[in-house]
């Protein structure tokens, strides 16, 4: 039997299929075929309802703005290393010219 898509009414993936029929464990959804193989077919073809589809938009735009704020993450990274390494020299310029100046 071909891999079973996720319930097409609650999106669960606990579903499976005998005697002609494909079902979902979590909400009972059912479809029947000819075939166990026809009903699997019939389940996997089965459109996403509206809630489903805006919900893979939505994941789609999360993910979309999470590599945005993963980007940002990595140049604040780079920015506070930099900043990190100005203050160093600063820090050592300052012991230098205290040295020198011999207080
Ligand atoms: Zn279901």
């Amino acid at each position: 039997m071909a891999e079973l898509k996720p319930c097409p009414f609650c999106g669960s993936t606990d579903v499976g299929g005998s005697q002609c029929k494909i079902y979902c464990y979590v909400c009972n959804a059912e479809i029947r075929g000819e075939t166990t193989e026809q009903a699997a077919v019939k389940w996997n073809t089965r459109a996403l309802t509206p809630a489903q589809q805006h919900a893979d938009e939505m994941y789609l735009c999360l993910q979309e703005e999470l590599e945005l704020i993963q980007d940002a993450i990595s140049q604040l990274t780079l920015k506070s290393a930099l900043f990190s390494s100005v203050v160093e020299r600063i820090v050592k310029d300052d012991e230098l010219l205290t040295k020198a100046r011999g207080d």
